[in-house]
């Protein structure tokens, strides 16, 4: 499988993240693209190329401008509050919740870093804007060359993005680079895309940017929400809004599901991407459902990924796969690259 990496990735290396009252070390770190990148290098999956520069523009599709605007520039206004901010990552602490105002700019920086997130787990940093940014045109070029008759395409980038919406970050996510890809497939005139998020926490990001939309149809299999994050969506009554009313679908599983019951839900969801006739596929590929996460609860085992591989094949549509969590860093090269490869075995 043609392979796009995003060798920037590691400028956008968080040290702490707020986690139960206290800033521990980040989970989502650099090694975990390494650790794929290699696991592909060393089972010979097929071609690693860089991702193509895009204009900027493309980003507006999905995100607001006033949102791209704050992430370009935010680093350099976090160190402009305090120079000894440069050794220092920036989290939000302060949030517009119900009965404030979203629709105002504030000039405060901290203002504004609360406006355009929801979680203080995700650090800001010095890489930050040019990680995600790349990342979002390996997305695009990921998908511009399934749309030249590649059968599947595979994103390899953090941060991941499928937290982020439209306007804002968390969950490590800043930009939806899945929600990029669907975009760009729709704009190239594929009539139909499904979106499958196959990651252990719910793509609230996703989810919220096509909820009225009946040309992308987002579904996604993960902990549930009453006990699992992001908590305050992914529900299965959330089934979409206006012209998007059942095009979104959730299949929320409760804690320490396993392979059986999960591959259960799979086969579900893939009905349902079915019968919307979509075009192509995007597959927001988390490998968080893998028993030894450390912050996640599904007891799904290294050769499962084989098969969830095989099950996406099945559906039969050009399909660009890209990279979101997984935090148990020394399997999930194995993990992801399993999927990739029971993919590939099943077309060949
Ligand atoms: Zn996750």
């Amino acid at each position: 499988m043609l392979t796009v990496f995003n060798d920037l990735h590691t400028v956008h290396h968080g040290k702490v993240e707020m986690f139960r009252g206290q800033l521990v070390p980040c989970f989502e770190v650099p090694a975990r693209a390494d650790y794929v990148l290699r696991e592909l290098q060393e089972r010979n999956l097929g071609l690693i190329v860089p991702p193509v520069v895009f204009d900027e523009a493309v980003l507006a599709r999905v995100h607001s401008q006033r949102y791209l605007d704050f992430l370009s520039t935010a680093w350099d206004e976090w160190v402009a509050l305090d120079p000894a901010n440069v050794d220092r990552d920036a989290l939000p602490s302060y949030w517009p919740i119900r009965t404030f105002r979203a629709d105002v700019l504030p000039a405060s920086f901290p203002a504004r870093m609360g406006l355009f997130s929801y979680d203080a787990g995700t650090p800001l940093t010095a890489g930050t804007w040019q990680a995600a940014r790349a990342g979002a045109f390996c997305a695009l070029t990921a998908a511009a060359r399934v749309l030249r008759g590649e059968r599947a395409a595979f994103a390899l980038t953090r941060p991941p993005g499928h937290h982020a919406g439209a306007d804002f970050f968390g969950g490590y996510c800043f930009l939806n680079n899945a929600a990029i890809a669907a975009q760009a497939l729709r704009d190239a005139g594929v009539d139909r895309v499904a979106v499958l998020d196959i990651d252990y926490h719910h793509g609230n990001g996703t989810q919220a940017i096509f909820y009225d939309r009946a040309d992308v149809q987002f579904t996604s299999i993960h902990g549930d929400p009453h006990t699992e994050y992001p908590y305050y969506l992914g529900y299965a009554d959330e089934r979409g809004a206006g012209d998007g009313l059942g095009f979104n679908r959730n299949i929320p599983l409760p804690r320490g599901t396993g392979f059986e019951k999960w591959r259960d839900a799979l086969k579900d969801a893939l009905r349902g991407i079915a019968e919307f006739k979509a075009g192509a596929l995007v597959v927001s590929l988390g490998l968080d459902t893998f028993e030894g996460d450390p912050i996640a609860g599904f007891t799904l085992a290294t050769p499962d990924y084989l098969r969830i591989g095989e099950d996406l094949a099945r559906a039969g549509l050009p399909t660009v796969f890209v990279f979101e969590g997984g935090y148990a860093v020394a399997e999930v090269g194995a993990n992801a690259v399993n999927v990739l490869d029971g993919f590939m075995q099943h077309i060949a």
